[in-house]
């Protein structure tokens, strides 16, 4: 009777210990499986994870005739470098459609290049948008406020030197072929105290943050009151760029930003990817070619 009691007990003690073990692996089965499902949910599980897509972007100025110079092509480099391009199977993509891309709804061409012109020269207007209506690309002009308000209207339209007037923005925008970013409304300058909308030596980060949204807000409804539409693309002026930035940029309503950066971007469903693109500055001192070779190969 007792040993049938005992044996009984240590049975019961098995079975016990039997059901433990069972509970603590379903435990672990069950959190292996979800974490591994979050994981691939949130794109993160590891070994498949693609790079992304390849992005060269250019950065061009002034487009004008006349000697060639680090800032500045002639309209038949533009015309070569487009060809050139297409040549080699890129396709000129928009700031919209790599946002849509990163947000996960859009897609890309399969050799996406995108086309970018800083300061607003008028001449991105006479010059470059016939060559991109020709070569059927897109491109994004990114002007300084102060220079379309106060330096176009003073001397208007020449392609030499003439910045772009609000109407001629408007007939660019209207084009179909151009985004308009921002350049900073009054930041591009290396003499006012700071270098372009960086932070100065001993400014405070609430008096950074005060100054940067100031201006870049200024812009961003100036432009939307001109054209209707408000930029979603930020270009620093020289490259110059502090850790206060982004947050006042993402605040005003900005999705892309453009460096000086010169790499090749790799574009991903994450729209975060979008900030700090690298672009490879077009000198005038370059062929076609060449240039090109460096958007390829990355150098
Ligand atoms: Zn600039």
């Amino acid at each position: 009777m007792n040993m049938n009691f005992y044996e009984c007990c240590n049975i019961r003690r098995f079975l016990r210990l039997l059901l433990l073990d069972a509970v603590i692996f379903a435990i672990f089965a069950a959190s292996f499986f979800v974490g591994r499902t979050i994981l691939t949910a949130a794109g993160g599980s590891s070994g498949s994870q693609e790079k992304g897509i390849p992005l060269p972007a250019v950065m061009y100025h002034s487009v004008r005739e006349g000697t060639p110079a680090e800032y500045s092509v002639t309209p038949q480099q533009l015309e070569a470098d487009l060809k050139e391009l297409k040549r080699r199977g890129y396709t000129a993509v928009s700031a919209e459609e790599l946002c849509l891309y990163a947000q996960g709804t859009g897609s890309l061409p399969e050799k996406p290049v995108l086309i970018t012109f800083d300061d607003g020269f008028y001449n991105n207007l006479s010059e470059a948008l016939p060559l991109l209506n020709k070569y059927d690309m897109c491109a994004v002009v990114s002007p300084v406020g102060a220079y379309c308000e106060v330096n176009a209207p003073l001397y208007p339209h020449d392609p030499d030197c003439s910045y772009l007037t609000w109407e001629d923005i408007r007939v660019l925008e209207a084009s179909g072929r151009v985004e308009i970013g921002s350049h900073t409304y009054d930041m591009h300058s290396l003499t006012n105290g700071r270098r372009g909308c960086s932070k100065t030596d001993g400014e405070s980060d609430e008096a950074y943050s005060a100054a940067l949204t100031e201006d870049i807000a200024a812009m961003q409804m100036l432009v939307r009151e001109q054209t209707g539409i408000q930029p979603i693309v930020f270009a620093y002026p020289f490259g110059a760029i502090s850790p206060g930035n982004l947050p006042v940029l993402r605040e005003q309503g900005i999705l892309l930003t453009l460096t000086c950066r010169e790499e090749i971007n790799y574009i991903t469903r994450d729209p975060d990817c979008l900030y700090g693109i690298g672009r490879f500055n077009r000198s005038g001192y370059y062929s076609a070619e060449e240039f090109a070779d460096m958007l390829e190969n990355g150098e």
